[in-house]
């Protein structure tokens, strides 16, 4: 049995694609080393296929994002050298970004032109051509049109068949002569029409006639029309068998056709426990009765998972041994691949033997097991509380305030890499981070700013923080997966029962309120977050792990307001992307996402609950949305201009909302005349005593200079409005 692999993370083992890309963007490298740099990371890539005997793409690295390389290959954006590619990642004339189906990837947004220009494609073919020369097992990589099509913007709907036929053409010269061609179509699992279904087979009927050697891939769920695929002259399908139960019923319905590969997708591309191998073995017996021809496979690419477990022995045994990152997926293929072809070796019987170490909390679980419907309703009515808040905390109209994070600038970061290495005391360094917090907080009331946050010096990470505190959940020293661009994050290990065995950020919080004149936020990150930017354990339903971590909240959040906080965010960014890819399972997971919020936010009536939720692209959710018990939402509306507002208007929505009038995402200062345009046109909708100011996300990734300038326009702003409704307060 044969094995394809794809997707191996880019990343390198020691993060090497992210310093030299940076490396670069700081001068401190020429394009010359950066491209040799690269070069090297996908040869070693290469060449951990090839040391378990895969079949594997060529060309999949890529000097940013791979959907900005597809719309370059379709001469959509001019790209004559590194300075200006990289312009259309960072910087004023960066694309948008969007989260890739329901990871945390982020792509860069092509705006689709149908002025493309179709024979840029050339050089990316020359490039492929040579590489096959030194790679005779390669397979040329390709992101599938549909997919590019689906995830671009500026295509109107019924321009799309017309587009989808265009690019079918370039396609075809593309892929002629290439040899074996690998083309990645992930937006085949989303609720994909009848009428695209035949669009998709006009167009690869066409692709397929220039060359028949194409192996088309999807994966992150199930392709709802996999056996009209079959009447396409292609060489492979590649489906995915973890996340996508469906591919199953669909092959054992219309069986496989005997003059196509199925390349079975059997070990999880998203998450990190060991496969059984043996079952593995056992699955691929039973889809051997329907498919003649069968490879194995990743069942998604590699890159959701760290490179490797080696580095990692310090995690206590059971965790460790329960782990296979990405390097570790492919042994595991190799492993069955063996198992298929002769004897079931030793190795294969106890390799997923060892039993997870579960941290039982019979406490943290019981206290779920007792939830009752009560549990996650508050008694006391909105309006009720808004009274009880607003004697409190008695603020303005249009009060302003920040999202949490302040600029995490070097000194930040290397007095925490300093006391992470013992080169500073605990001590020392809860004293670095007070006086960060002192600063801040002189600053804000400076500023005259009305709801303060501490700034988040304590965090690297919004998740991890957390992670760190909890029991239950693991960290790793070296488990990097890129988030976007060079950006790269360590996802935490949800492994057993979470419980909170100290207050986490009551401290860091108290203490800025205990220094304030003014009101500062409790910040947390929400349950849903928690585990979207995690692997989490599968051992009991996703819904039970977010309800052991609501409790957690919970409880901080008593912590909080026994020690004077009023306010308190829970920051759920995750909220859209962890949603299904295919809507049927939509209400499932909004049942569990939107109680655990609720469960998480069951504080006092006099506490103030907000939200945040960077993006805007949650038109589709807003009745979910709208089922979340918080007081106050913040979202970003800064680079759609206020067009998320509309969604508001459809709910009838009573509550306050913070408009996030600065796009934080760039360097740029925002006037006080552009950010009054979007709170003009926000105001048709949403009361003005509902309203508040306040910028997109956090502010980590600022320095200093911008954040101060553009804080100044954003409160005067405010005033400037408090005026003009007659409010001077
Ligand atoms: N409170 C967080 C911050 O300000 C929120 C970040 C986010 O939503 N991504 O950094
Ligand atoms: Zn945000």
């Amino acid at each position: 049995m044969r094995i394809y692999a794809y997707g191996f993370p880019r990343i390198g083992k020691n993060r090497e694609y992210k310093k030299s890309i940076e490396s670069f963007w700081k001068k401190e490298i020429a394009s010359e080393t950066l491209k040799s740099e690269l070069e090297k990371l996908d040869f070693q890539r290469s060449e951990t296929y090839k040391k378990y005997d895969a079949k594997y793409p060529i060309g999949e690295m890529t000097l940013y994002d791979n959907m900005l390389d597809a719309a370059v290959m379709l001469g959509l954006y001019e790209n004559s050298n590194l300075d200006d590619y990289y312009g259309f990642c960072r910087g004023v004339k960066a694309l948008e970004m969007r989260k890739w189906f329901n990871t945390n990837y982020h792509y860069l947004v092509p705006e689709f032109d149908k002025n493309f220009s179709p024979s840029s494609f050339k050089s990316v073919k020359k490039k492929l051509l040579s590489a096959l020369k030194s790679n005779p097992d390669g397979v040329s990589y390709l992101i599938g049109p549909y997919t590019f099509l689906k995830l671009s913007k500026g295509i109107k709907k019924k321009n799309l068949p017309e587009y989808m036929s265009a690019l079918a053409g370039v396609y075809c010269e593309l892929v002629k002569d290439l040899g074996d061609v690998h083309i990645d179509e992930p937006a085949f699992v989303t609720d994909v029409r009848k009428s695209d279904v035949l669009m998709i087979k006009e167009a690869y009927k066409k692709i397929t006639s220039a060359n028949k050697n194409i192996f088309l891939f999807s994966y992150y769920e199930s392709c709802g029309f996999v056996q009209e695929l079959y009447d396409l002259p292609l060489k492979g399908i590649g489906l995915d068998f973890v996340n996508g139960q469906k591919n199953l019923s669909a092959i054992k319905k219309y069986g496989f056709p005997d003059d196509k590969i199925l390349i079975a997708g059997i070990v999880n591309g998203r998450n990190v426990w060991k496969t059984d191998v043996l079952k593995s073995v056992k699955f691929l017996k039973k889809l051997s009765k329907y498919a003649k021809n069968i490879m194995i496979s990743n069942a998604s690419p590699l890159y959701h998972l760290p490179v490797t477990v080696k580095g990692e022995e310090s995690l206590s045994d059971g965790i460790f041994s329960s782990l296979a990152f990405a390097e570790e997926r492919l042994y595991e293929l190799k492993l069955i691949a063996d198992c298929c072809s002769g004897v079931v070796s030793q190795e294969a019987k106890t390799y997923n033997t060892q039993s997870l170490a579960t941290a039982e909390n019979p406490a943290i679980k019981s206290r779920v097991a007792s939830l009752s419907k009560d549990d996650f309703i508050k008694s006391v009515p909105l309006e009720l509380r808004r009274k009880k808040q607003q004697d409190i905390l008695n603020l303005p109209l249009f009060p302003t305030t920040t999202i949490g994070s302040f600029p995490q600038t070097k000194e930040v970061r290397s007095k925490r890499a300093d006391f992470r290495a013992g080169r500073i005391t605990k001590e020392e360094y809860g004293a670095f981070i007070r006086e960060k917090i002192r600063g801040l907080v002189e600053y804000q009331l400076e500023a005259g700013l009305d709801v303060l946050v501490h700034g988040e010096y304590e965090r690297t990470d919004m998740v991890e923080f957390f992670a760190e505190k909890l029991d239950g959940i693991a960290t790793t020293k070296n488990g990097w997966i890129i988030s976007y661009g060079t950006r790269g994050y360590r996802p935490p290990i949800i492994y057993g029962d979470v419980s909170r065995p100290a207050p986490m950020s009551v401290e860091e919080i108290s203490f800025a309120q205990s220094i304030s004149s003014k009101p500062v936020k409790g910040m947390l990150t929400g349950p849903v977050t928690i585990i979207s930017w995690s692997f989490a354990r599968e051992d009991i339903p996703i819904s039970e792990v977010a309800y052991q971590i609501a409790l957690c909240l919970q409880d901080e959040i008593k912590d909080y307001e026994k020690s004077g906080i009023k306010i308190v965010q829970i920051d759920e960014p995750a909220f859209r992307e962890k949603a299904p890819i295919k809507k049927k399972n939509w209400p499932d997971y909004f049942e569990w996402a939107v109680n655990s919020f609720n469960l998480a936010s069951m504080s006092l009536p006099e506490t103030q609950i907000h939200t945040h939720m960077c993006y805007s692209a949650f038109g589709e959710i807003i009745d979910q949305i709208n089922r979340m018990d918080f007081d106050k939402i913040t979202i970003e509306a800064s680079r759609s201009r206020g067009d998320i507002i509309k969604s508001f208007e459809k709910i009838n929505f009573r509550r306050q909302i913070g408009i996030g009038v600065w796009d934080i995402h760039s360097p740029k200062v925002p006037s006080v005349k552009e950010m009054e345009k979007i709170v003009k046109r926000s105001l048709k909708v949403i009361p003005k005593e509902n309203f508040w100011i306040n910028p997109d996300c956090g502010l980590k990734t600022r320095d200093w200079p911008e954040t101060k300038e553009s804080l100044k326009n954003l409160v005067a702003l405010a005033l400037k409005l408090r005026q003009k409704f007659g409010s001077v307060k």
